[in-house]
């Protein structure tokens, strides 16, 4: 089903990532609806609409299905049964497999080994005695996730020389978990690509990241990598894309590593099944956004071009960061974005600042 322009896409979630598909949709045409149990929430500004209600709510999520055209989501913790019960009603785009398998660490891995895409060392914990084999197969450091609701670095703990590994275990809530081999890693990178309803693929420039206290704190463009390394990243993405029949915009975090002999090595860590965070550069460094790639894709409209048009420099700003609002405005080459969000808080994203440094700007 192709969407018309003012048609209306269904939006699952009311945090920053739904309030800048929101804004991407209203710049081609379409309006947006957001569902969500928030009453205050950063998208419900930038939407025609919002649904305040639960995501088990059957009576409004079918009220929700009746005004929309297509549904998509913009966080991964949406429940499947959310998804599955809307898609009986509507398309809903990406689809109910690509939320099932990034909900579940160990699924995602498995999936991506599937693929012959290299992950980091991994053991399924299903109880206590499969963490202690698991710890001396893997060795320390290594990292005991659960594996599921797991962001920003919520959920994982790393296991070190003298941890109490049954401890980590217990403040973990001893369900089923991951263990993970610590990857000693260079940089980390993210691919955001997009595919279309035809199956065409379309990936933005690699994106070096780095991360403060488990959150991105920055996203830097060009990425420090080698072009061949970069051009096998993006076939990464396309492997996922392809494999999840996927449509819309995807985030593929990955490890650069080095091999012994010198070589950088691509290690997938996770797949993010929507808009990412390292890829809000885009709306002011790329020719289309992410988040109107994304529209595009989910409206069954043609792709845009992700030229890029210059060096980029991408900064949260987590809690008071943002206070510094003023300031950034004062700088001419800065582009402030302000999530809305009332409250802040230590380790909240409140918005973001992107530098491009075109070549017109690197000459003077
Ligand atoms: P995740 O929640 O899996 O995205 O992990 C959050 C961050 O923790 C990553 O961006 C890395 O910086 C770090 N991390 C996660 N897994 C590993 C690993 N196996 N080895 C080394 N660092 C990791």
């Amino acid at each position: 089903m192709i969407l018309a322009p003012g048609a209306t896409v269904g939006i699952l979630g009311s945090g920053q990532l739904g309030r800048m598909l929101a804004i991407a949709a209203l710049k081609i045409g379409l309006r947006s609806h957001i569902y969500a149990p928030e009453a205050e929430a950063p998208a419900h500004d930038a939407a025609m609409a919002k649904t305040v209600a639960a995501y088990d709510d059957e009576a409004a999520l079918t009220a929700f299905a009746d005004s929309v055209d297509v549904v998509t989501y913009e966080f991964e913790s949406v429940p499947t049964t959310t998804v599955e019960f809307l898609s009986q009603l509507k398309p809903v785009r990406p689809g109910a497999r690509a939320l099932a398998l990034t909900q579940d660490r160990l699924v995602e891995k498995q999936f991506l080994r599937g693929l012959g895409l290299e992950t980091a060392p991994f053991a399924d914990i299903t109880d206590s005695g499969a963490l202690a084999r698991a710890v001396a197969e893997l060795g320390r450091p290594s990292i005991l996730k659960t594996r599921r609701f797991g962001y920003d670095g919520k959920g994982q703990s790393m296991i070190r020389e003298g941890s109490d590994v049954a401890a980590i275990h217990r403040t973990l809530g001893g369900g089923p978990m991951i263990l993970e081999g610590f990857v000693a890693f260079e940089r980390e990178v993210s691919v955001i690509a997009t595919r279309s309803l035809e199956g065409d693929v379309v990936a933005f420039d690699l994106c070096e990241n780095e991360h403060e206290r488990h959150i991105l704190a920055r996203t830097r463009l060009p990425a420090r990598v080698a072009a061949h390394v970069e051009a096998q990243a993006k076939d990464i993405a396309r492997k996922i894309l392809d494999a999840l029949d996927y449509v819309g915009t995807i985030g593929v975090e990955m490890f650069v590593a080095r091999s012994d002999d010198g070589a950088e090595r691509l290690i997938v860590n996770e797949i993010a099944p929507r808009v990412h965070n390292s890829g809000h550069w885009t709306i002011d460094g790329a020719q289309t956004s992410q988040f109107e790639q994304h529209i595009r894709a989910i409206a069954g409209w043609p792709l845009g071009t992700v030229t890029r048009r210059g060096e980029i420099e991408m900064h949260n700003l987590i809690g008071e960061d943002a206070d510094e609002w003023r300031d950034i405005l004062a700088q001419p080459d800065l582009s402030l974005h302000l999530y809305g969000k009332l409250e802040t808080r230590p380790g909240r994203k409140m918005g973001h600042v992107t530098r491009v440094i075109t070549g017109a700007a690197k000459g003077r």
